[in-house]
């Protein structure tokens, strides 16, 4: 497709990155279900080992239908390169070990995704990374806990449990100032929903397990890099000394210019991604693709739902109470009208009156709402976090997270409204 970048949104969901090919013609993007791709000849081979070309090696590395969804994301999201990858998850962790290594430290707002907190928290410090946790309302927070150590600031766009929004570009400043590269978990927004490198993200990485696949069929990642970090100071070893995992290229130093603007992107697919290998399925890059299609149709009725959901919620005498960004009064809500213009999300959480068992018996009552531990689906999904996802907790480290009790996750699929409101009026009602 022409002139790609000049597109708007709508257009570069459903045609960016494939245009059909001279061989077959085939409209649809095809799934190139290969583990390898053979070589023109020696030079060819030597060349793409090289970095000299760009081509097909093998498929952990890439694969053309990945290709096709990782050129549509960078549109989308207004970067410069994307790397596809096996989970969220996958992308959050190979995201972090592109830019820092034993020794070295993350700025993280607090209110994070469940395994991205268990990632920061639990597991990354065995590997030596450790995490400072800051709240995620106060920007200074996060400059004071920047130390000569740190390599990089973390926020979601609307975080855990509560649902509270960051204030992307006041962080950024921040990260600017320091020259650290602020990387910014967008899967609860989606760029149709927010731009997050229009306000300052470095790196972007979304679920393609949520709305942008938006049917639950399908786990995968994705990271974007948006093309203007500059990664030249020496702090940044991993980019400025020899890399003994790739003939000793200094990403920062010996790439070309237009390379070394997606210096992140490449050392992300040649390093961790190559030798780690936690690559995403052609199958499901396609699923995705066919979801992306349909963004811009979904995002708007998920978000109108929410927010319908919210305000019956806020009145309903069974709950105790109600959030959601988009909600008149919520302590997110003049941010969410600065930065979610066309809408606030598809999540809602509230709290049943009755506590823990309340909450078991309201889940235990959905029809239409499934009881899942997933969101971004086009079907409604409800979950009762204190007696699943966070019941090896105590009362006393689920309030210290912010996961009381009563609370109940919903994920506010694009059914007729009133279907969803009967659904919850009988649940609530069944207490
Ligand atoms: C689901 C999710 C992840 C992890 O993604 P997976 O594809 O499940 O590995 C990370 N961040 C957020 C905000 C999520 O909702």
């Amino acid at each position: 497709m022409a002139n790609e970048t000049r597109a708007r949104f709508e257009t570069l969901s459903i045609q960016a990155g494939h245009s059909p090919d001279p061989t077959t013609f085939s409209r649809g993007v095809p799934v190139y279900r290969t583990s390898a791709f053979t070589f023109k000849n020696a030079e060819h081979a030597a060349n793409l080992f090289a970095l000299k070309e760009f081509g097909n090696i093998y498929s952990r590395l890439g694969n053309p239908t990945n290709e096709i969804l990782e050129t549509r994301i960078t549109q989308l999201e207004g970067g410069a390169a994307s790397v596809s990858v096996a989970s969220g998850t996958a992308a959050i962790f190979n995201t972090v070990i592109t830019i820092a290594k034993a020794g070295d430290e993350i700025v993280s707002a607090s209110n994070l995704y469940g395994g991205t907190y268990t990632m920061f928290d639990a597991i990354l410090p065995d590997l030596g990374i450790t995490t400072r946790f800051v709240d995620v309302h106060d920007a200074s927070a996060f400059e004071r806990a920047i130390t000569p150590k740190t390599r990089l600031l973390y926020i979601e766009t609307i975080g855990n449990p509560v649902l509270d929004l960051a204030d992307v570009a006041a962080i950024s400043k921040v990260a600017k100032k320091h020259r650290l590269p602020l990387v910014v978990d967008a899967t609860f927004t989606t760029p149709y929903l927010l731009k997050t490198i229009e306000h300052g993200a470095d790196i972007v990485v979304n679920s393609l397990t949520k709305w942008l696949g938006g049917h639950g069929t399908a786990i995968g990642g994705i990271a974007t890099d948006a093309g203007t970090f500059d990664w030249s100071d020496p702090k940044f070893e991993l980019f400025n000394r020899p890399d003994p995992n790739y003939h000793g290229l200094r990403w920062a130093i010996d790439l070309s210019p237009e390379l070394r603007k997606i210096a992140f992107a490449l050392r992300f697919r040649t390093v961790p991604l190559r030798n780690l290998g936690a690559c995403l399925s052609p199958d499901n890059a396609w699923m995705f693709l066919q979801g992306l299609e349909t963004l811009h149709v979904r995002m708007p009725r998920h978000c109108e739902n929410a927010l319908s959901v919210a305000r019956h919620l806020k009145k309903h005498p069974k709950a105790a109470w109600v959030r959601y960004p988009g909600l008149e009064g919520d302590p997110s809500y003049e941010l969410s009208r600065k930065l979610l213009v066309k809408g606030a999300g598809g999540m809602v959480v509230f709290g049943v009156k009755g506590g823990r068992e309340a909450g078991a018996r309201f889940i235990d009552s959905l029809r239409l709402f499934s009881h899942v531990a997933n969101v971004g689906d086009a079907k409604s999904l409800a979950i009762h976090p204190a007696t699943t996802t966070h019941s090896q907790l105590s009362e006393e480290q689920m309030k210290e997270g912010g996961v009381t009790a009563d609370l109940v996750r919903l994920s506010i699929g694009i059914e007729s409204i009133d279907d969803i409101l009967a659904d919850l009026d009988a649940s609530l009602a069944a207490i």
